[in-house]
Parts: C-alpha cells; sequence; structure tokens
C-alpha cells in the first residue's frame, strides 16, 4: 500500500542537523508549536538574513538563461532581497550591525559578478515536490521518512552530459566533516535525476574566488549515513522523548528557544514559513 505522505516523518539538513546537535533542540524548533498561536518558533539573526539575501540573488541566477544572468541588475537585486531582512526582521540591534553585514552580503555578490566561472555555464534543477514543497522523496517507504532538501546550484557538463553540484557558502565556518549535507545531496541526485555526478564544489563567498572541490560520499555509504539519523528522529518523534543528553541547565543549541518559551525573547511576526518569530535580546 502506498504510504501517506502527510503522515510520513519529513528529515532534512537542517532539521538532522538540529537533531545531531540535541534531540531537546531539535523538538523546540520542529515540533514544538505555541500553544496559542499554534505555530512553531523561529529565532532570527543577522547571519540567517545575509544567507538567505545572498541565496536569493545567487540561486536566483538559475533563473535565466546562461547567456542573460550576467546581464541581470545583481547588486540591485540584493537590495531588494536585503528589504525583506532590514532592522529586527533580520535581528538587527541597530543599524550600523545591519550595514556590516549588508555590505558583507554586497561583497559576495560582487566577488561572483568578478569570477562567475561555473554559474556562467548551463544549470539545471531538482523536480520540486507538489504543492511547493521542496524536492523529496521516500528514503524508506516501508519505515515511512521521507528526505527532502533542495541543491543550491547543479551545473551542467554537456561534454559527457553529467552534472556537478555547487553550494554556496556565506559564514565564515566552514562545514563540519560530519555534515549530513553531502550525503544528502547524493541521495537526492541518485533518486531524482538521471545524470551521473561527476563533482561537488563549496563556494565560500565571503573569501573564495571559486568553489572548492570535496569529495562525495557514494550512494551506500550516504544512505547508511542518513537513514541511521533520520530512524532516531522517528524514535524520538514516536516515543515524544526528546531528552537532553547533559542534564539540566541548557547549553548552546536549546538554549535560545527556551528564552522564547519562557517569555524573554522579542517577538518579531510570522515568517514567510508561517512560524513565529523571535528576536534574542
Ligand atoms: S542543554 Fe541539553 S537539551 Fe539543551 S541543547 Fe544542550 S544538550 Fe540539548
Amino acid at each position: 500500500m502506498a504510504q501517506d505522505k502527510y503522515k510520513a516523518v519529513w528529515v532534512s539538513h537542517s532539521s538532522m542537523g538540529d537533531f545531531i546537535k540535541c534531540p531537546r533542540a531539535y523538538f523546540l524548533h520542529n515540533v514544538y508549536k505555541d500553544p496559542k498561536t499554534k505555530r512553531k518558533i523561529n529565532i532570527v539573526s543577522p547571519p540567517l538574513a545575509l544567507g538567505v539575501s545572498v541565496h536569493e540573488v545567487v540561486e536566483g541566477l538559475a533563473n535565466f538563461k546562461a547567456e542573460e544572468r550576467f546581464k541581470q541588475p545583481l547588486l540591485e537585486l540584493y537590495e531588494k532581497a536585503w528589504q525583506k531582512v532590514r532592522g529586527k526582521a533580520g535581528g538587527f540591534k541597530n543599524e550600523t550591525d545591519e550595514l556590516e553585514a549588508k555590505n558583507r552580503g554586497k561583497e559576495m555578490i560582487l566577488r561572483v559578478l568578478r569570477n562567475p566561472g561555473p554559474l556562467l555555464n548551463k544549470a539545471l534543477k531538482l523536480k520540486g515536490g507538489d504543492n511547493d514543497m521542496p524536492p523529496n522523496f521516500f528514503l524508506s517507504e516501508e519505515e515511512n521518512i521521507i528526505l527532502c532538501g533542495k541543491i543550491d546550484w547543479l551545473e551542467y557538463v554537456p561534454e559527457d552530459d553529467s552534472i556537478r553540484v555547487l553550494d554556496f557558502k556565506t559564514g565564515k565556518n566552514e562545514e563540519s566533516g560530519e555534515s549530513l549535507q553531502l550525503p544528502i545531496y547524493q541521495l537526492l541526485l541518485n533518486k531524482l535525476q538521471k545524470r551521473k555526478v561527476t563533482g561537488a564544489y563549496y563556494w565560500y563567498l565571503d573569501k573564495d574566488d571559486a568553489p572548492i572541490a570535496v569529495e562525495l560520499p557514494s550512494v551506500e555509504e550516504s544512505y547508511k549515513k542518513v537513514i541511521e539519523v533520520a530512524r532516531q528522529v522517528k524514535t524520538a518523534r514516536e516515543s515524544v522523548v526528546y531528552e537532553c543528553p547533559r542534564g539540566k541547565g541548557g547549553c548552546f543549541a536549546c538554549k535560545p528557544f527556551e528564552k522564547i518559551i519562557k517569555g524573554e525573547a522579542e517577538y518579531i511576526g510570522v515568517g514567510e514559513y508561517n512560524q513565529d518569530l523571535y528576536m534574542l535580546g
């Protein structure tokens, strides 16, 4: 019998990343709903605001034909994207902090303009899910677990009809080796398209003029890594047990969310994904 997608446990890079940090942090960010508003909660922050705005502009280039992309007014588009995260909506405490973050993002856009590299080549996209959901598939139909995720950029390589994966990084820190991002990309690509994947790259827009190659784990290895965490998430959700592995006191991963629940954060409004957004003092 076909499984019901609405009853499935959906897992993604960000939700499993929360779970790896701590099951309770996962619960507070991905399951908990404010009893009054019935909405999930999220925290606005300057790094997030910067990341969202830069991604919107750079990833948006894939909507144009290769030869049209760099005729677009990218800095104007960035300005427009920034309007959505201005002031408290982006977690900025003052204009100086906002301007600093905005200028960092602007430098990233300028870097891309000066070094478009792979963005000049034909790009492909994974088909999105129904009802505007991100690309997804049953990681395990038997266990009713769905993996979903978006890939920043897929470069088409005409020489051998293959694709290369590109992920834009706007943060200062390098992606950890433990991250499930590459295994998840491998699984999405293996399931949702037919071409061979001949490379994967991270592009640190804050410091690098070109993407750097990273190794994609094999499909088998990726499946093993991702299903292991996904099963733990499913078990925790079913047993409704999200225990703190470190005892009382709170630590970096849940403190911000606990503050919201205690009423110690400033309410900003309802965000794009129908979450109640808060800013921490
Ligand atoms: S304090 Fe405990 S519950 Fe909170 S994030 Fe840290 S480990 Fe998790």
